[in-house]
């Protein structure tokens, strides 16, 4: 089979691959079709990513047919269509029975991390009762497709962030987290959702679709003028809650500037470099702190969602590319062409 695999110094590449077996009773193998890059996979590229093992197939974000299934899994079978979630976890360990499953003692980010990932024709998956939710008939897969890792992540930012109806969200990043994100915090009735990013087109469109009342663009601001813009729309306040969805070299310390004091502020956001906590500038401020590595769990309530039509990630979606052209859509997708937010890769195509 075809399969996108990469060296962990930048280099990628569409490679041929013997097709994954089961290795474990509790594994499905899974036809992929239709798969996303995520921002994570430039990460572990650029070698980013600790954890990442060198000459794996890339990719987290994906929904498929199980093709076969191992003698322990249960609720799936083969012809069942899935989302399957980004995260590996047994559900039976310390970790899981809470709900932490992204600290599963047996899983974690291993799907296009530490063992070959989604961006193939095929897919092992590990645990694949927990792994999988089922698409329902009305959920196309595209519908579904962002649901096992950036709406999942939107999701949990929004849930940690104890959304109040009538108060004030920012979010940091209007890229694909932050309008997931910004989504999934409307659905907790925010009075307004306050946008900030450093790209204008991505502002306008987390305006233009409504997931945005009030957009500020921190580009050529110090940070103490970004704050004061946040305390304008928030009666001098500042934002009862702080999604930070960006990763920017200053994004962190501009969250707990725009927080009001005793807000919750949600670091849903990967860094690249290490971020400082200055402590005495924010004595007094009583903010509550709450770190990404998102818990992918209970992703059938969010299915529900999407089938109800409360949940739509269509707007995302900015562009196609078959499997053999994936390299085309990675060079897209890193440069932003044209706005570019999410490719999708459709199924490897036979060219004459
Ligand atoms: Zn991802
Ligand atoms: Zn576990």
């Amino acid at each position: 089979m075809k399969a996108l695999v990469h060296d962990g110094h930048g280099g990628i590449a569409l490679l041929d691959r013997p097709r994954p077996r089961l290795l474990e009773p509790t594994d499905a193998i899974v036809r992929v079709t239709r798969s996303t890059i995520c921002t994570s996979d430039l990460h572990i590229m650029r070698g980013a990513v600790p954890r990442a093992r060198p000459d794996t197939v890339l990719g987290h974000e994906f929904v498929g047919v199980v093709e076969e299934a191992g003698a322990g899994v249960r609720s799936f079978s083969p012809g069942d269509r899935v989302a399957v979630n980004c995260e590996t976890f047994c559900g039976e360990c310390f970790f899981c029975r809470r709900g932490w499953v992204n600290n599963c003692e047996h899983g974690g980010w291993l799907l296009g991390c530490t063992i070959d990932g989604c961006q193939a024709e095929y897919v092992r998956a590990p645990f694949a009762d927990n792994a999988f939710t089922r698409i329902p008939d009305g959920v196309s897969d595209e519908d579904a497709l962002f649901l096992g890792d950036i709406l999942a992540t939107g999701w949990w930012g929004a849930r940690l962030a104890q959304i109040e109806p009538g108060s004030t969200v920012a979010v940091i990043g209007a890229g694909p987290v932050g309008l997931t994100t910004m989504m999934c915090a409307r659905l907790a009735g925010p009075s307004q959702v306050i946008a900030l990013d450093v790209d204008e087109t991505r502002l306008r469109r987390a305006a233009g679709h409504g997931l945005a009342d009030v957009v500020i663009n921190p580009a050529e601001k110090n940070l103490e003028d970004v704050e004061s813009l946040v305390r304008a729309a928030t009666s001098g306040r500042g934002a009862d809650a702080v999604i930070e969805a960006a990763g920017g070299d200053d994004t962190f310390e501009m969250a707990w500037r725009i927080a009001r004091p005793n807000a919750v502020v949600v670091l849903s956001a990967m860094y690249e470099r290490d971020q400082v906590l200055p402590l005495p500038g924010m004595y007094g401020k009583n903010l509550t702190f709450k770190t990404g590595g998102v818990d992918a769990c209970g992703l059938g309530e969010v299915m529900g969602l999407i089938a109800a039509g409360k949940l739509d990630t269509g707007l995302l979606i900015s562009r196609r590319y078959p499997l053999n052209d994936i390299l085309d859509a990675y060079r897209a997708f890193e440069a932003r062409e044209d706005g570019c937010l999410k490719v999708v890769i459709t199924p490897w195509e036979r060219r004459a």
